[in-house]
C-alpha cells in the first residue's frame, strides 16, 4: 500500500477494497448510482467526538462549524454529537434549524451579515456573534424593531495568534472581529442598547497540528478574556474559546497530540472557573470533526501516456474538490493522500498523475505520486476530504452536474 503514513486505518480494507460505513466502494457506487461521489463514514465522526469529549475537561461543550460541511444529513447527525452549532450564512441557519439543535445553542460568525441574515438570526433566537461596532448597531436596530433583545457575543480579534496554522485568523490587521483594544469602548456602548451580552469570542486561527500553538493560544485566549471581561456590563455567560485543531493532510504531517491539549486545558481550567464563575466554555471545530470521515470517489475514464509520463483522467475534478487540486489556500501544491479504492494493494506501483475532466491545467487531484496500477474503471478515492470538499469548490465552473453526497 502507499499510502502516507498517517492515513492507514482510517477505513477498513476487505477484499483490496476500500469499506465506507461498512460498504465496499464498489457497491456504494452501485447504491449511489455512479461517480463522482462524497461519502462520509457517520461512525468515524462519532468516533472523533468521542475522541474529543475524552480528552478534553468535562465542561468544555464542542460546537461544531457548519462551514466545514453543512451537507444537510450530516448536521443533522452532528446535532444529537455536539452542544451547538457556529454557523456564518443565512443558508446555513436553514440547515441549523431544519436539526433538533435549540437555537439558543447556534451562533452566528461572520465579517459581512447582511440586514436579512441578522434579522434571521434574531427572529429564530440564535446567538450574533458581533464582528464590529456598525454592526452591532444594525443589529440593535433590527432586534428592537421586532420587539427582540437579542443574545451577543463579541468577536474578539486578538493581539497575538496561532502560531504554525493553516489559516491565521486572528492577530494583526483582519476583517475579523474587534480589534482587542477597541473592546472596551464598544462594551460601553453595548450597555445602552437593547442586546444581552453574553460573552467574548476569540478565534485565532485553523489548521494547526502543534499541540504547543494551541496551548499556548488557548492560555493568551483565556487572559485576553480576563483583560476585556473588566470591561464587560455583566459576568461573563459564555466564552468561546475557538478551535484551530487540524488534520494530517500531506506526507510528514504528524496527527495532531489531543491529550496534549487536552491535559493542558484541564490545568487552565481551575482559574479560568474561578474568574468566570458563571461561563459556559467552548471550543469550535470543523474540520477535526468530520475531515478524516469523508472521501471523494471518481472514476478513471482514460489512461494517456504523454512523453513518458502517465495520465488518469477521471470524471471528477477541481470543480468538485478545489482543495485537493491545491488551489483552496495552499502556497505551494501539495498531493492530497489518493488511492485507487476498488484495489487497494498491488503488486506493481507506479507513478502517475491523476487529473480531473476540466479543461484546464490546475485541475490536477494528483501530481506525479505513487498510484496503484489504475485501470480504465478503477475508483480513484481523495483522503481527507470530508471538510471543505464540495463545499468550498466552484461547482458551476464548465456546468457538469453536480456529484451525490451520501452520509453512510
Ligand atoms: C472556519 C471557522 C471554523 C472552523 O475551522 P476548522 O479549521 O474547520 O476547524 C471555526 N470557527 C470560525 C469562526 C471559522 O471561521
Amino acid at each position: 500500500m502507499n499510502l502516507p503514513v498517517h492515513v492507514p486505518h482510517l477505513f477498513p480494507v476487505c477484499e483490496n477494497q476500500l469499506r465506507i460505513g461498512g460498504q465496499s466502494l464498489t457497491e456504494l457506487s452501485k447504491r449511489i448510482g455512479g461517480t463522482p461521489f462524497y461519502a462520509y463514514d457517520s461512525g468515524m465522526i462519532g468516533r472523533r467526538v468521542a475522541e474529543l469529549r475524552q480528552a478534553m475537561p468535562a465542561d468544555i461543550h464542542l460546537h461544531y462549524a457548519i462551514k466545514a460541511n453543512p451537507m444537510p444529513a450530516l448536521v443533522g447527525l452532528m446535532a444529537g454529537l455536539v452542544d451547538g452549532f457556529d454557523l456564518a450564512s443565512a443558508g446555513e441557519l436553514r440547515v441549523a434549524l431544519e436539526t433538533a439543535m435549540p437555537p439558543a445553542r447556534i451562533s452566528f460568525t461572520g465579517p459581512g451579515k447582511g440586514d436579512d441574515e441578522l434579522r434571521a438570526a434574531a427572529n429564530a433566537g440564535i446567538v450574533v456573534n458581533l464582528e464590529s461596532e456598525q454592526e452591532m448597531q444594525r443589529l440593535a436596530r433590527i432586534a428592537a424593531a421586532s420587539g427582540l433583545r437579542t443574545k451577543v457575543l463579541l468577536r474578539i480579534n486578538p493581539d497575538f495568534e496561532l502560531k504554525s496554522s493553516g489559516m491565521k485568523m486572528g492577530g494583526g490587521p483582519k476583517p475579523f472581529g474587534v480589534d482587542a483594544e477597541r473592546v472596551p469602548a464598544m462594551l460601553t456602548r453595548l450597555r445602552e442598547l437593547p442586546l444581552e451580552f453574553l460573552g467574548f469570542h476569540i478565534f485565532s486561527g485553523s489548521q494547526s497540528l502543534k499541540a504547543e500553538a494551541i496551548k499556548e493560544a488557548q492560555r493568551s485566549t483565556l487572559d485576553l478574556a480576563r483583560r476585556l471581561a473588566r470591561h464587560a456590563p455583566t459576568p461573563i455567560r459564555l466564552l468561546n474559546l475557538g478551535g484551530g485543531f487540524g488534520i494530517p493532510y500531506f506526507p510528514g504531517d504528524q496527527r495532531l497530540d489531543l491529550s496534549a491539549i487536552g491535559e493542558h486545558l484541564a490545568s487552565l481550567m481551575p482559574a479560568a472557573r474561578r474568574d468566570f464563575p458563571e461561563a459556559e466554555f467552548v471550543i469550535e471545530l470543523g474540520r477535526y470533526l468530520v475531515g478524516e470521515a469523508g472521501v471523494y470517489v471518481s472514476r478513471v475514464l482514460d489512461r494517456k501516456v504523454s512523453r513518458g509520463q502517465v495520465f488518469l483522467i477521471t470524471d471528477g475534478g477541481l470543480h468538485q474538490h478545489l482543495a485537493a487540486s491545491g488551489n483552496f489556500g495552499q502556497v505551494l501544491r501539495k498531493n492530497y493522500p489518493l488511492l485507487v479504492g476498488n484495489r487497494v494493494a498491488c503488486d506493481a506501483v507506479c507513478n502517475a498523475t491523476v487529473v480531473g475532466r476540466l479543461c484546464t491545467p490546475l485541475d490536477v487531484l494528483g501530481d506525479n505520486m505513487p498510484v496503484g496500477h489504475a485501470q480504465i474503471g478503477d475508483l480513484i478515492v481523495v483522503l481527507q476530504s470530508g471538510a471543505y470538499g464540495l463545499t468550498a469548490s466552484p461547482t458551476a465552473f464548465l456546468g457538469h452536474p453536480a456529484p451525490a453526497e451520501v452520509l453512510v
